[in-house]
C-alpha cells in the first residue's frame, strides 16, 4: 500500500528492515544502545560488529530521542537508533514519547540529508504497545512530518508479519491522507 503526501511517498510493506535499500533504516533500540532482541538484534547481526563499536561511543539515547550511526554491512548508509516507550496502559505521555521517537528519527535523517527512510513498528514488540494505537501514532506523525518536509521523498514502514501490516493498512485507511 502506497499513498502520496504532497510530492513524497508513504509506503507500507511486509518484510525485513535489514534488507531495505533506503538511505537510512530506523532501529527500535533500547536506551543503552548496546543491542537487544527483536529488530535491534537483527540490525546488529546484519550490520556487523562495527555497529556496536560505534554505538558504544554514543553513551545511550533517551526515550523519544534518536541518534545516527553508519550502516556498515547494511545496504542502508545510516542507521537511526531511536528509543520508543514501554507501554504501561493508555497514557498521553506514552503516546507523546512514541510520536517523538518517529519525529526525532526524521529530524535526524534531515540533518544527514537523507531522502528515504525505513521504519519498523516501534514499541510494538517487547515494549508492548497495542498495534492499532501504535500504527495510528506512527502514521499520523509521518504524514505531518512529510507535509512540512518535502525534502524527505520516501517513508517506508517495514512490517514484520501480516498482522502488523494489516494494522497499519487499516490505520492508514482510516486516516485517508489526501
Ligand atoms: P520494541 O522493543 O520497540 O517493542 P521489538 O524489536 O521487540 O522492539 O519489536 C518492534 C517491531 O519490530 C515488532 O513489530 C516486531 O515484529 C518487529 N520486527 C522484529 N524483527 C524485525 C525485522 N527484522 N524487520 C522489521 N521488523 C522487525
Amino acid at each position: 500500500m502506497k499513498v502520496k503526501i504532497g510530492s513524497s511517498v508513504l509506503e507500507l510493506v511486509q518484510g525485513d528492515i535489514t534488507q531495505q535499500d533506503t538511505e537510512a533504516i530506523v532501529n527500535a533500540a533500547n536506551r543503552t544502545l548496546l543491542g537487544g532482541g527483536g529488530v535491534d538484534g537483527a540490525i546488529h547481526r546484519a550490520a556487523g560488529p562495527e555497529l556496536l563499536a560505534e554505538c558504544r561511543n554514543l553513551g545511550g539515547c533517551d526515550t523519544g530521542d534518536a541518534v545516527v550511526t553508519r550502516g556498515y554491512k547494511l545496504k542502508a548508509k545510516y542507521v537511526i537508533h531511536t528509543v520508543g516507550p514501554v507501554y504501561q496502559g493508555p497514557n498521553p505521555n506514552t503516546e507523546r514519547l512514541l510520536e517523538s521517537a518517529y519525529r526525532r528519527s526524521l529530524e535526524v535523517a534531515l540533518t544527514k540529508g537523507v531522502y528515504s527512510v525505513a521504519f519498523p513498528a516501534i514499541s510494538t514488540g517487547a515494549y508492548g504497545y497495542p498495534l492499532g494505537e501504535a500504527a495510528s501514532v506512527a502514521l499520523r506523525t509521518a504524514i505531518v512530518f512529510l507535509q512540512a518536509h518535502p525534502e524527505i521523498k520516501l517513508v517506508r514502514f517495514v512490517l514484520f508479519n501480516q498482522r502488523v501490516l494489516e494494522a497499519f493498512e487499516e490505520s492508514l485507511g482510516r486516516l485517508n491522507p489526501a
